[in-house]
């Protein structure tokens, strides 16, 4: 209970959207705008690959934990050491059971050249990779002879992160209150079309998945809402009651995880709360249906 009120007095004395920048980290909160691209594949050198023997002298995974079109992509940056002047590297990133889901080359790489590699979480076929802990893993191009320390494996050197297709909508202590809450609880002349997500006025709210805004307005009974069309999937979500209108704009481009407002009690709402929508294709009132989010949201909060 004492931090539930540290927090809302930290959120009383700051304004919305410099609270929640403090609860991601400086996450972008104002502009919308798509993730930073991911680094080129490039592609294996012509002729005959070469490198010597590799280890890497240093090598960093930031950050530890992402999510697909989120605020920060998974990054690997790394120096070789190596018995020749130029190595031909290819650039895994491996899956727990060691599969390569995405690969990218470098050629002519000299030891103690810093190579950066970024990843947007997009397999070769193509498709938002599973849920997953992944490892970053530097070979040689022409043998599957692996760089590292010796003895250590990528995750004791670091090389490892977990990657999530949603983020978890509340930064903050939540439940999700009684019966009345659930999708399909009775209302007068229509069900409860969401899941109801108790949090105290002023938490910060960001987006389960990003992608495209396609409403943020107001409405007697939604009160400030905002509703995302879900980059890489069939699935919409609407985020309902927000204290404060959103930030981000229709046609805004937001990112997994970023936040988009705060809860609040606006519209037809008895008590602070996120009312949150999960809608299958087309989309929210384009044709698409509402589906019950209690166990997604449940799965998404495990890891948040
Ligand atoms: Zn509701």
């Amino acid at each position: 209970m004492a931090f539930t009120v540290a927090v809302a007095t930290l959120l009383a004395i700051l304004p919305g959207s410099a609270a929640a920048a403090i609860a991601t980290g400086g996450a972008p909160t104002a502009a919308g705008g798509p993730p930073a691209p991911p680094s080129a594949t490039g592609a294996p050198s012509p002729g005959a690959p070469s490198a010597g023997v590799l280890s890497l002298a240093s090598a960093k995974t930031t950050p530890r934990v992402s999510f697909y079109y989120g605020v920060r992509s998974p990054s690997l940056r790394f120096e070789i050491e190596s018995t020749q002047a130029k190595n031909d590297l290819r650039v895994d990133v491996i899956d727990e059971t060691g599969e390569a889901v995405r690969s990218f080359y470098r050629n002519d790489v000299e030891p103690h050249s810093t190579v950066g590699i970024r990843w947007d979480g997009v397999t070769a076929t193509k498709r938002p990779a599973p849920n997953g802990r992944y490892s970053f893993r530097v070979v040689s191009q022409g043998t599957s002879r692996i760089a590292r320390r010796a003895s250590t494996s990528s995750e004791s050197l670091g090389l490892s992160f977990d990657f999530y297709g949603y983020a978890f909508p509340i930064l903050g202590k939540h439940d999700y209150g009684n019966s009345g809450a659930r999708f399909g609880a009775s209302r007068s002349g229509h069900t409860h079309q969401g899941q109801d997500v108790m949090a105290v006025c002023g938490l910060p709210l960001v987006a389960a998945r990003g992608g495209r805004v396609q409403y943020s307005t107001y409405d007697g009974a939604a009160g400030n809402y905002i509703v995302i069309d879900g980059k890489g999937t069939p699935y919409d979500t609407a985020y309902m009651h927000l204290a404060e209108p959103s930030p981000l704009k229709e046609g805004d481009l937001v990112r997994t995880g970023q936040p988009i407002g705060i809860v609040g009690d606006t519209g037809d709402a008895t008590a602070c709360h996120l009312h949150f929508e999960l809608w299958a294709a087309p989309g929210w009132y384009e044709g698409g249906s509402p589906i019950d989010p209690l166990a997604y949201l449940k799965a998404w909060d495990a890891y948040s």
